[in-house]
């Protein structure tokens, strides 16, 4: 025994694991907070109490078994935050029916892609939203579906699909308006759901999420009742929520950090989900926190930007924000420290995770001190646990970056139908491969590093371009910022910065490289710095760093040198 503190940690639990299935979550909450408020839609004019989202939720089940969609069954839903999106969410977990949450950015192949990966029976689907026209895709794809008798398609290119259930209209031939569904079951239905409940197994497969597909085609990850129900749980421990809290809810759905962070954390605590429209928009996110009163705000880090950037901020009474969580790529301290200052979110938290693991992992508690709140993803959650391995696998000290692994009840149960792909990350112990890179400091706080693909090498010395990232982030002029490697003939690889300037600033490269220089080590100091508006992104605020690479090596010819 050398003594030296190894970079593994396990999650202490005050309380134990949920172990019952979303569906009866749903009926404890109708049972414990009945009249309070569950489901606020601003767009929409949707305001339903937990007894209300019960009671829809199961007759929408009830229509969806009077169809025929039967236990382990697959119902796609793609649509943007509406209302619809929650109670298809509930109903199918009533049913057993497993969902299918698909990209509302998908085009034609990613969706065919989708559906047939998982083999989706039914298709819940919105009719269009700005310049997607949803049903004119899914008429692309299956023309059959304009004759077709509605619950009975037969599509050549979607072989398995039988039901599009269309939300909104003028309805399309041959879909079922949502809702009729409700109106299709009887008691029989209900009466056969009533049965179900107690046979359905919270280790049952309910919820398939496609990943980002940052690398390579999508893959299905496929997640049960006991992985996302006791994430929500927890994360909504961990930023103090219950029955009084509102959470103001812009990320999408069809993510984990809707779907699971804000749905699933509601329905365990009794707060109340409020959807301020069905696509991010700043404006309408700070009006609804005002006009709703919402205690906690979510967000992925260029959310808030653009929130704290807007230019009515000032106009609106956020007194009304407690908590928080700003998540799903790495969390500026200078946002961080705007958002508890300026949004009156004193309780904000961090967390990360992947879709792999329910998603979440690590997270601040709301009273960690400030300055680790606002700078490290907070503590292992209650339950899991964490390592940090070197290229060979082994543990790392204290302090030392590697990859990332976590093990516990939130790991998925694999790849939909893709046990190679499966075996690639999830070993045999149990441990989930991350790709990312982190340090656990000697008081268990974890920092990201960064993406392992993402890291830089420069002339063999490694270069996280987190650390550069902050540092330029302390510059007055400079908004957002992203640091990635491009390639260079004598050291293999080079820092390139792309910048996003405030409103109004200039600023030269050489303005910039001043500011770096005596401060950070001449090697981390970006040899290339470009002003842009923008950056290409995902719809999960995930800055895609691939293409800016691809972008300024093909602009400035740079190559790579040739190896053996
Ligand atoms: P997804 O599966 O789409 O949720 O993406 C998961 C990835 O997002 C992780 O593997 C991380 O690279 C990144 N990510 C999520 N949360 C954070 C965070 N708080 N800080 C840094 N990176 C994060």
């Amino acid at each position: 025994m050398t003594g030296v503190p190894t970079s593994y940690a396990s999650g202490v639990a005050e309380v134990p694991l949920l172990g019952h299935t979303i569906g009866e979550a749903l009926e404890r909450a109708a049972n414990r907070w009945g009249a309070r408020p569950a489901l606020i839609a601003r767009a929409q004019d949707v305001r339903w109490t937990w007894r209300d989202l019960r009671d829809r939720a199961d007759a929408f089940a009830a229509g969806l078994t009077a169809l025929g969609l039967r236990r382990g069954d697959r119902i796609g839903i793609w649509s943007l935050n509406r209302a619809e999106w929650a109670l298809t969410q509930f109903a199918a977990a009533r049913a057993g029916l497993i969902l299918v949450t698909i990209n509302p950015a998908y085009r034609l192949s990613e969706l065919e892609f989708a559906l047939n990966k998982v083999g989706c029976v039914a298709l819940v689907t919105a009719t269009a939203f700005k310049s997607s026209d949803y049903i004119g895709m899914i008429t692309a794809l299956a023309p059959e579906l304009s004759g077709a008798t509605p619950g009975r398609l037969s599509a050549a290119r979607l072989p398995h699909l039988r039901i599009v259930i269309q939300i909104g209209g003028p309805q399309a031939p041959g879909t079922i308006a949502f809702q009729d569904v409700a109106q299709r079951g009887g008691a029989a239905e209900r009466e056969a759901l009533r049965a179900l409940a107690g046979e359905l197994q919270f280790d049952d497969a309910i919820n398939i999420q496609f990943t980002s597909g940052t690398t390579g085609s999508p893959k299905g990850v496929t997640l049960t009742h006991h992985n996302i129900l006791n994430n929500g749980y927890f994360v909504g421990r961990a930023i103090g929520l219950s029955e009084k809290d509102r959470i103001c809810i812009p990320v999408p759905l069809y993510h984990c950090f809707g779907m699971v962070m804000g749905n699933l954390a509601a329905v365990t605590h009794g707060a109340a989900m409020v959807y301020p429209g069905e696509g991010f928009d700043p404006l309408a996110t700070l009006e609804t926190i005002e006009a709703e009163k919402c205690t906690a705000l979510y967000g992925v880090p260029t959310m808030f930007i653009a929130e704290l950037d807007h230019p009515q901020f000032e106009r609106f009474d956020l007194g009304s924000l407690r908590t928080g969580i700003m998540a799903g790529a790495p969390c500026p301290i200078e946002v961080m420290k705007r958002v508890v200052g300026r949004m009156n979110m004193r309780e904000v938290t961090i967390a990360y995770g992947m879709t792999e693991t329910s998603p979440v992992s690590f997270q601040s508690a709301v009273d960690d001190p400030l300055e680790r709140r606002v700078s490290t993803v907070g503590r292992i959650q209650p339950h899991l646990e964490v390592k940090i391995v070197d290229a060979s696998g082994r543990i790392v000290p204290r302090g030392e970056p590697g990859e990332l692994c976590t093990r516990g009840y939130s790991v998925m149960l694999g790849y939909w139908d893709d046990e190679a792909k499966t075996d690639e990350v999830v070993d045999a112990r149990g441990w989930m491969s991350t790709g990312d890179l982190a340090t656990i400091d000697a008081e268990g706080y974890c920092n990201i590093v960064g993406r392992i693909k993402d890291m830089i090498i420069r002339g063999g010395e490694n270069v996280y371009p987190r650390e550069i990232e902050e540092y330029l982030f302390r510059h007055p002029k400079i908004q957002d910022v992203q640091v990635f490697g491009v390639a260079d003939l004598k050291y293999g690889e080079e820092p390139c910065a792309w910048v996003r300037l405030h409103k109004g600033e200039t600023m030269t490269e050489e303005e910039l490289r001043a500011f770096c220089h005596g401060q950070i080590a001449h090697y981390k100091v970006p040899r290339y710095v470009e002003f842009v508006e923008e950056f290409p992104m995902t719809v999960t605020g995930k800055v895609q760093k691939f293409i800016m690479r691809q972008q300024v090596e093909e602009r400035l010819g740079l190559k790579r040198a040739e190896t053996a």
